[in-house]
């Protein structure tokens, strides 16, 4: 693990990084608190806090407890505390704060790495449940929960636009039925692939409809980006077995002012869509303001648990589009010291 170290420049202190650092452990080495706190601050891939308690426990305490404040749950930080013997009281206080183990001295090398150990389990466990909470198992995108929580924290932020772009298969369904919902599978994943990083939200909403987020970016970009990911779409080829298939996909940008919801700027996004829909299919349509926005929506597909938000969702049939609400699938001896 990589270990900030708050110790003091004694016997003590150097005992514990020298036991770290002999099982591998990266050891950054601090005595002063606030300077700990800011490597933590800065540093994510620091995944462990252990300060040794050099005579004030409060201060060692509330250290612990800044700490536990820059942890969240994409950054699971473990945080040690090593102390004298202390009353229960005190130990009970220190966890109440924030510490996941308090350590006492004399503290035992195979102690102290069990409890590393231990410590290592439980943040890739935590990590491995916020991925499964947050993306989406085909395509390995953010899901559209973490679309909503992020694109909202984003445009309640936000001093300058952001863009959003939905995307949406053309003729999916066609391509289930003509070579069966594993490739369908096989094309939804390289359309994925095809999105990947283009902006910094980027998640799938459910079925075949994708949507990215573009911060401090207009029209322009969003256009921009929307018809770069179009044209790699239209490029790829899926292998099915030395037959190649292509799939195209429909996009439609819309800006969200500073201010604005994230369900007001997917309604226009999902208007554009369906006007690039409407005109054809594999192309990009900017939201213009004559472009009519639905009234109202059934209110299960504005809203489901775990959303915030839901924009408006339609389906194709014979070439018509219809609002309507959709189905989202979606070794060694112990040392004393
Ligand atoms: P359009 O160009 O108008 O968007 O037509 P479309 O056929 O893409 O749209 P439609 O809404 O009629 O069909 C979407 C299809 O997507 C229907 C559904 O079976 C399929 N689908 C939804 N989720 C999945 C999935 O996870 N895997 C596969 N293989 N198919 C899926
Ligand atoms: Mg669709
Ligand atoms: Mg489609």
């Amino acid at each position: 693990m990589r270990v900030v170290l708050l110790a003091s420049l004694n016997r003590s202190g150097e005992a514990i990084g020298a036991l770290l650092e002999a099982r591998g452990h990266e050891v950054i080495r601090f005595c002063e608190a606030k300077r700990a706190l800011r490597q933590l601050e800065v540093d994510g891939t620091a995944s462990a806090f252990i300060v040794l308690d050099s005579g004030n426990s409060e201060r060692a305490i509330e250290t612990c407890w800044d700490a536990r404040l820059l942890a969240t749950f994409e950054r699971p930080i473990y945080i040690g505390l090593v102390a004298r013997p202390m009353p229960s009281q005190a130990i009970v206080e220190a966890l109440d704060c924030g510490v996941d183990d308090v350590l006492q001295m004399p503290l035992s090398s195979d102690e102290l790495y069990a409890r590393l150990r231990s410590a290592e389990r439980m943040n890739q466990m935590q990590l491995q449940l916020v991925r499964m909470a947050t993306r989406d198992a085909l395509t390995g995108l953010l899901n559209r929960s973490a679309f909503f929580n992020g694109a909202e924290k984003i445009c309640r932020a936000a001093d300058a636009p952001s863009a959003a772009i939905m995307a949406d298969i053309d003729h999916f369904k066609a391509v289930n039925d003509r070579y069966g919902h594993a490739v369908g599978d096989k094309a939804l994943k390289a359309v994925a692939a095809c999105l990947g990083g283009r902006a910094e939200i980027v998640a799938r909403l459910g079925g075949e409809e994708f949507v990215l987020l573009l911060p401090a970016s207009g029209a322009e970009e969003g256009r921009r980006v929307a018809e770069g990911i179009r044209a790699a779409v239209a490029a790829h080829e899926i292998d099915l077995d030395g037959a190649p298939l292509r799939v195209t996909c429909s996009f439609g940008v819309a800006v969200a002012e500073p201010g604005a919801t994230i369900d007001e700027v997917l309604r226009r996004a999902d208007a554009a869509l369906y006007a690039a829909k409407r005109d054809g299919r594999d192309r990009v349509a900017v939201y213009r303001a004559e472009m009519s926005l639905p009234d109202s929506l059934p209110a299960s597909v504005i809203r489901r648990a775990g959303d915030r938000t839901e924009g408006p969702r339609r389906q194709a049939a014979g070439g018509q589009f219809l609002h309507a609400a959709f189905n989202w699938p979606c070794p060694g001896a112990s040392e004393s010291f």
